[in-house]
């Protein structure tokens, strides 16, 4: 399983995160990542600092 370390901002330092499964149909590119240590999840694979769900993203049926 893919692992990568990133800051996580419950645990406060460094942590290694790992992919879940996805189940939303991402595959590979899911950008969620879970921390080993607390089980925060984060988003990662485009700019964390300019985070924007597109106006126009297809709304998942309920
Ligand atoms: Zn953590
Ligand atoms: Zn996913």
């Amino acid at each position: 399983m893919n692992l990568t370390w990133r800051h996580c901002s419950t645990c406060g330092e460094e942590r290694g995160f790992e992919q879940p499964p996805c189940e939303d149909g991402h595959g590979p590119d899911c950008p969620e990542w879970v921390c080993v240590e607390c089980g925060s999840a984060i988003l990662m694979g485009f700019d964390l600092d300019d985070v924007e769900v597109p106006a126009d993203a297809p709304s998942r049926a309920a």
